[in-house]
């Protein structure tokens, strides 16, 4: 029997907190007002998750329930529109409960700040447990009929025009769930129109996981497929998801698909796409990947959901330990959010290297349009390094053309006294080929990998090292070479071409005083072949190529640490170098001059060309005979 004090209409007053977030919302708030849209969306979305909950343990299976849905009613002529839900409903006392009081003790200050700032963004209202009053930014009065699961043969009608006071009475609502009326004010009476209600789902719920219909028109199509199992979604579904949630039109490379529960509970779906417009030119990625909660959207665009290096990815991260109500300043320094960007971080590492393990060729489309991001990775994220490391692929001394190589290949093929990883920058195959610096890893078998990107160097110096072999540029002073090699009897002829040990040290005085200005020390080396003479980077210095880049993004760069100067005592040029000192001082000075810009040239280092073309003439006139 129906309690007769019960039935009827009672007035109460509504607790201090709700009246303060009542007086500001309906008294300040102008600004995004659609998003009532999104709030009572999302709390009849997590209604009908609690229903789901509720009968599935209450052992009704998900045939025998009726179809759990949203749907909207919008009249215009009335100025009103309706939610409701076939969810879990409110008791009488739960109506007075959830909408008579603050559950957030910071949200009235919350709104308050808003209120008050310039930018009224509004769009945190819901992340501080008040999402319900947003209602009133649009209407003057709000009704809600609710019946609750529990007691389906009683239905109560909620009433506020937003004032200090609510009332509830019965009503005769017959099944479970709730309506929520809203009475458009005057100044927000056009939001009583079809479409634009209906673009305001799309743009903010429309992967919710429950039909929504606006005055009977299914218009969420697309399923929050990221929380099915992944054998029940469709390639095709797959395709078209990607497609509607970002801006290309190509089918993506590829996805990941997946969910845990440990250590957090996690569902997501992350696309590679086939387009890099990054490398392309087109200005910077934005991550693109939406984290969600039991399939609401909690943040668009989430961007510490992942570090900055994936921006490439696009999709859905589902995690059902998130509140609804966070806010984005805790989601910026949560645990919880590093924690699912570790885990996202190691299962994207993990399904690249199985890519590139399983699928070679799609990996090396992979590697050429998104290549850099993980570049940029291994300079900028110290902790994923070494998995970083197993996905780089470089052209090399022992690859094709146009081949890859990775670093486990590379030191596969080591012989087993070599220590170090040799890497080289140049524009390309050619220019690395006929330089000086290949020569004696030509010569000794040593295989050396090729940076043709400005930015492999940076890669290499910042990964220092590969499994326990130290990644070293082939322009160093100190190279811990293998001997490979066993000395020909050519070597042995060669030797006795080579001046007497007094005359190299006085010749490496003399060009130490000559290029004083230029190179930090000289010394005579047996590194070189075909050339007479290198520049090599001291211990820690910048390679050439790095300097180029830094110069290139500063203009101001002044920093070149002078090389060391190594020269090939053997080679005739050098030779007649030294005889030449001896007759003729000035000539001499001049053809050392010319050696040393060719070294910097080969070097990479920017060379000033007028006094080299000044130097050229003055040497093709005395070979002319002036
Ligand atoms: P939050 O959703 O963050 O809890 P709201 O102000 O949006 O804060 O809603 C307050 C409470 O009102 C909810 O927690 C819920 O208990 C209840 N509620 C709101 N709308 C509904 C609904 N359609 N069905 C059932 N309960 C609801
Ligand atoms: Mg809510």
């Amino acid at each position: 029997m129906t309690n007769e004090k019960q039935t009827q209409k009672k007035t109460y007053q509504f607790k201090a907190e709700v009246a303060k977030v009542l007086d500001i919302v309906i008294n300040s708030l102008y600004t995004d007002r659609e998003i009532f849209v999104r709030e009572l969306v999302s709390n009849a979305a997590d209604a009908l998750e609690k229903r789901r909950h509720y009968d599935l343990i209450n052992g009704r299976g998900p045939d025998s329930e009726e179809s759990l849905e949203i749907s909207i009613g919008v009249d215009k002529d009335k100025k009103t529109i309706v939610f409701t839900d076939n969810g879990i409903g409110m008791s009488r006392d739960e109506l007075i409960e959830n909408l008579g009081r603050v559950a957030h003790s910071g949200a009235a200050d919350y709104l308050k700040k808003v209120a008050e700032s310039n930018k009224k963004d509004v769009n945190l209202i819901g992340q501080f447990g008040v999402g319900f009053y947003s209602a009133f930014m649009v209407a003057d009065t709000v009704t809600v009929e609710s019946c609750s699961v529990d007691e389906p043969d009683q239905a109560w009608r909620w009433t506020s025009s937003g004032s200090s006071r609510y009332t509830v009475e019965s009503t005769d609502k017959t099944r479970p769930g709730t309506d929520i009326t809203l009475h458009l004010k005057k100044d927000a009476e056009s939001f009583a129109d079809e479409s634009y209600i209906k673009e305001t789902i799309k743009k903010y719920s429309n992967f919710v996981s429950f039909p929504i219909r606006i005055n009977d028109e299914r218009i969420n199509t697309i399923q929050a497929i990221w929380a099915r199992s992944q054998q029940d979604v469709k390639e095709e579904e797959y395709k078209e998801f990607f497609k509607f949630m970002t801006p290309f039109a190509s089918d993506p490379l590829d996805w990941l698909h997946f969910s845990t529960d440990a250590p957090i509970d996690l569902k997501a779906l992350l696309f590679i796409s086939s387009d890099n417009p990054e490398i392309a030119g087109f200005g910077r990625l934005e991550t693109n990947v939406h984290l969600y909660s039991r399939r609401v959207l909690i943040q668009r665009q989430a961007k510490d959901l992942l570090p900055l290096w994936l921006r490439f990815l696009s999709g859905a991260v589902d995690s059902e330990d998130i509140p609804l109500n966070i806010s984005r300043e805790t989601m910026q320094d949560s645990a919880l959010i590093r924690k699912i960007n570790r885990v996202l971080t190691k299962r994207i590492l993990k399904h690249l290297k199985e890519m590139a393990d399983k699928k070679p060729d799609q990996y090396k489309t992979f590697w050429e349009n998104h290549g850099h991001f993980l570049k940029e990775g291994i300079v900028t994220e110290f902790s994923d390094r070494d998995a970083l490391a197993e996905l780089l692929r470089f052209e090399s001394s022992m690859t094709e053309p146009g081949q890859l190589t990775s670093l486990a290949e590379y030191v596969e093929r080591m012989p087993e006294s070599q220590k170090e990883i040799y890497y080289l920058a140049g524009a390309d195959r050619n220019a690395i080929e006929s330089g000086p610096y290949i020569e004696v890893f030509r010569q000794r078998g040593i295989e050396v990998i090729y940076n043709f990107d400005p930015v492999d160097d940076f890669v290499m110096h910042h990964l220092a090292g590969y499994k326990d072999k130290k990644t070293v540029s082939a322009d160093s002073e100190k190279l811990d070479l293998p001997d490979t090699l066993p000395k020909t009897n050519d070597d042995d002829e060669k030797e006795t071409s080579k001046p007497a040990p007094d005359d190299v040290k006085a010749l490496t005085d003399w060009i130490r005083s000559k290029l004083q200005d230029k190179v930090a020390d000289v010394k005579a080396s047996d590194r070189l072949v075909d050339s007479p003479m290198i520049l090599v980077n001291p211990d820690g210095a910048m390679t050439g190529a790095m300097q180029r880049l830094m110069e290139a993004a500063n203009k101001d760069f002044t920093m070149s640490a002078k090389r060391n100067l190594q020269f090939n005592p053997k080679h005739k040029i050098i030779q007649k170098l030294n005889q030449l000192r001896a007759e003729d001082q000035q000539k001499a000075v001049l053809i050392l001059e010319q050696l040393y810009d060719h070294a910097a040239l080969d070097a990479g280092l920017s060379v000033d060309t007028r006094p080299m073309v000044n130097r050229v003439t003055q040497i093709i006139n005395s070979m002319l005979g002036d």
